[in-house]
């Protein structure tokens, strides 16, 4: 009857769009303790849209999307549809560079450019009223990038990733079960603060560095086990280290791969419909 059992369970998951890939994860639901969010397409919508610019918007804009031109990164995205809606052409760039967690950088006509957040800027100063009104922004949960031209901070970009219509429900589901919520990101606290509160999450970690996003699951295991909800190429640690990691459908392959459970529908509200329906299946295997 056990293998009947995880096939009538995993059978009805894929009905709903829940992929399970195999018994063991089926198991190690039945412990989980605590969820960890990615924010970014996971908590969020992930597309974000720029919404402010400080500065001399023409050049800063032109500098910015010539930097990202070359990445794939879903705030590149948003600078480059900026860019195009208003018309403004990129500036060409040389020797690109991508730096995960942090920004881009490159040439511009023999200068150093960069896009990225504070951890980029080492000993490039900002005055107090550009801190300021970064701050002001942050604390509307939109993402705050610098743009720096020849060891100069030239103006920010505010970008605003709306959290998804059902994520505040699929939060408040996990709780009414007794779960604690973490959402673990590379963006900036206040942001990341922000958008917790809009959704109800419990605890925020954020300034995360990609490299260092397996090292707090395993921090978090020390109160029992964990799932992580991701959807990005930096998500692939996270997920596999986790105890059980749930990629959601509308991610990287890498990241799909790396969960033991797959949300097709790319609706967070079937993080508790997985996990109901592994405890049901766990139960009747066991
Ligand atoms: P997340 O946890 O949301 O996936 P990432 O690790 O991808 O975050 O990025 C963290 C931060 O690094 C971003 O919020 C941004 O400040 C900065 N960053 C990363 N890539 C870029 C880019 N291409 N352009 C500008 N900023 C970037
Ligand atoms: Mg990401």
């Amino acid at each position: 009857a056990t293998p009947t059992a995880l096939m009538v369970g995993t059978g009805r998951g894929a009905k709903m769009g829940i992929l399970i890939k195999n018994g063991e994860v089926l198991e190690a639901v039945n412990d989980v303790k605590t969820v960890v969010f990615d924010k970014t397409g996971t908590i969020t919508v992930g597309k974000p849209e720029v919404t402010d610019v400080i500065g001399d918007a023409k050049q800063i804009i032109a500098v910015a999307a010539g930097l990202e031109e070359s990445s794939e990164h879903p705030l590149a995205t948003a600078i480059l549809m900026y860019a195009k809606a208003q018309a403004i052409a990129a500036t060409p760039v040389q020797d690109f560079q991508a730096i995960e967690g942090k920004g881009v950088q490159a040439q511009v006509n023999g200068q150093k450019a960069f896009v990225g957040n504070d951890k980029l800027l080492a000993d490039v100063q900002i005055s107090a009223e550009l801190k300021t009104q970064m701050q002001t922004l942050q604390n509307e949960a939109k993402t705050v990038v610098f743009v720096g031209l020849n060891n100069q901070v030239i103006g920010l970009i505010a970008i605003q990733d709306a959290p998804k219509a059902t994520s505040k429900a699929a939060i408040a589901a996990l709780h009414v079960r007794g779960l604690k919520t973490v959402m673990l990101t590379g963006d900036n606290q206040r942001v990341a603060e922000s958008i917790a509160n809009q959704v109800g999450i419990d605890e925020v970690i954020a300034d995360v560095l990609p490299a260092d996003k397996a090292d707090h699951i395993k921090h978090l295991q020390h109160s029992g086990a964990v799932a992580f909800v991701g959807d990005g190429i930096n998500d692939a640690p996270a997920l596999t280290t986790a105890n059980v990691g749930i990629a959601m459908g509308s991610g990287t392959d890498i990241a799909i791969d790396a969960g033991g459970i797959v949300l097709i529908k790319n609706d967070l509200r079937d993080v508790d419909t997985a996990l109901a329906l592994s405890k049901k299946t766990f139960n009747r295997i066991k």
